[in-house]
């Protein structure tokens, strides 16, 4: 029977603890976690409302989340995303233009110069060599021309990492994608090649499972997600316990031994760590003082999160949302108009947004980080209302940066953590910064265990 300690209880420690346990029925599987159980879930209610100051829907791309939706018996209280807010918008001087969603939506768009839509299309038949170190911005520039790069990398830069694509390295936003496009005679091909080996890998690993691709979330918030997954898993025999790891040693045999301030855990056969990069650097501080050095290196982009509720009578808006270009100058990266996007999520009284404002913490307070949010909102909709209320939330040290140099600091530290027998390192610091990366990062990973 083996033994495995999961460090940290986040979206990525509570998948590895559901697929561990699927594949290794037997094991004693022991979860260690600081705060609270989801990590940076975070879902509470307000007003009425229901509110998400940290992720706010799952992107199913694969089916794996539908699967293990069905195993937890959480069908009945899941939701997708309501048709009212199919339409994704993008900032273009100083106007919300319709996101492209396929092909021919990037044929149609405004947000890209016509000559470049005739670069694009020719850019399919030709081959690029890409350097590992190239950033986000310039890959998409060079292979897609500069409006993409403004209107379709930047935006998404900022909404996702909450940085700019300039300061985010490619080939570690896609690694897999990185290589095939390296490697293929045409772009066309890498991108063919890139989709029919990651749908043929989960058709055969899920085989039919029936799901549609899109978001997803819950009545009750993606915590009703992390309390089922716990509850399961603590009728499975995993173990949680309340109490932050912060030393690792190792035993005569070398196996990794964990102990927190309070109590030693004894050694185990596997340990798996889901804890950001300072946490991981104080954990090893005393036991690999280079891979302690070497870890801390990460970067975070501090993020906040306004959400506000609006009279609807005076501030209502169709659709899923907008994001900011960086080109456009606004303070804001983006807004998402919550009311619109899942059921439930606000009374019929209330109009409810959420807006990403970028930044250290500690420079402003919240009344200013706010008013920052109504008034960049209300210039971009032509709006004079005002919010009934608005609630202010920080997260600090903030989105992992996979920076130009972040995949050379990943294989590095991989593999000065190999050195340590059992210990296995993961979560959105190495394996992408979604939920659906950690869930599929922990799927594969239990893959690779043996009975
Ligand atoms: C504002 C915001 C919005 C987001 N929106 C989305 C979204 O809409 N969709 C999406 O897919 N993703 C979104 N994300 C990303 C998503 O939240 C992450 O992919 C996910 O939370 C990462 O999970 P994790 O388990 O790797 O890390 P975490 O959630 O950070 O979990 C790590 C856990 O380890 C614990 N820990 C740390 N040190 C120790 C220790 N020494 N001992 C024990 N425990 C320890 C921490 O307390 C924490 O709970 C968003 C993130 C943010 C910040």
């Amino acid at each position: 029977m083996q033994r495995i300690a999961i460090v940290g209880a986040g979206v990525s420690g509570l998948s590895h603890a559901w697929f561990l346990k699927k594949q290794l029925p037997e094991s004693e599987i022991s979860i260690f976690y600081s705060g609270k159980v989801g990590g940076n879930i975070a879902t509470e209610t307000h007003d009425n409302c229901l509110l998400e100051p940290g992720p706010d829907s799952y992107l199913d791309r694969t089916g794996l989340f539908n699967q293990m939706v069905d195993d937890l018996g959480l069908r009945e209280k899941l939701l997708f995303e309501e048709k009212r807010s199919a339409k994704r918008y993008i900032l273009k001087d100083g106007y919300m233009v319709k996101a492209p969603t396929g092909p021919m939506g990037l044929f149609l768009t405004s947000l890209i110069f016509f000559p470049e839509k005739i670069r694009m299309f020719l850019a399919m038949g030709k081959k690029f060599s890409l350097w590992p170190t190239i950033t986000f911005f310039d890959a998409a520039r060079n292979v897609l021309g500069i409006s993409a790069a403004e209107y379709l990398a930047s935006p998404f830069a900022r909404g996702v990492y909450g940085s700019e694509a300039e300061d985010l390295e490619f080939s570690s936003l896609y690694p897999e994608l990185f290589e095939k496009i390296s490697q293929a005679a045409k772009l066309k091909l890498a991108l063919k090649e890139f989709s029919k080996e990651n749908r043929e890998y989960w058709q055969k690993e899920l085989g039919d499972v029936k799901f549609q691709k899109g978001i997803y979330n819950f009545q009750g918030g993606l915590i009703t997600w992390a309390q089922a997954l716990e509850e399961k898993l603590k009728a499975a025999g995993v173990n949680f316990i309340a109490d932050k790891i912060s030393r690792i040693s190792q035993d005569e045999t070398r196996k990794p031994v964990l102990s927190s301030k309070a109590k030693p855990y004894g050694s185990f056969d596997r340990v798996i760590f889901t804890v950001g990069s300072a946490d991981l650097a104080y954990i090893f501080r005393e036991h690999d003082k280079e891979l302690s050095k070497r870890v801390v290196e990460m970067k975070y982009a501090p993020i906040n999160v306004v959400y506000s509720a609006w009279n609807p009578k005076e501030f209502s808006v169709a659709g899923y949302g907008f994001l900011v270009p960086r080109k456009e100058r606004a303070a804001i990266l983006g807004t998402i108009f919550a009311s619109n996007v899942f059921k439930g999520r606000s009374p019929a009284d209330r109009f409810l947004t959420k807006t990403m404002v970028s930044g250290a913490s500690d420079v402003f307070k919240d009344d200013d980080l706010s008013s920052l949010a109504e008034e960049s909102l209300c210039r971009i909709l032509r709006s004079r209302a005002k919010p009934l209320w608005s609630k202010v939330y920080r997260h600090t040290p903030g989105i992992p940066q996979y920076a130009p140099g972040h995949r050379e600091w990943r294989r590095d530290v991989l593999a000065l953590a190999a050195k340590h027998e059992g210990v296995h390192f993961t979560g959105w610091n190495f394996s992408g910064v979604g939920m659906a990366n950690q869930l599929e990062a922990a799927y594969r990973f239990s893959k690779t265990m043996t009975k």
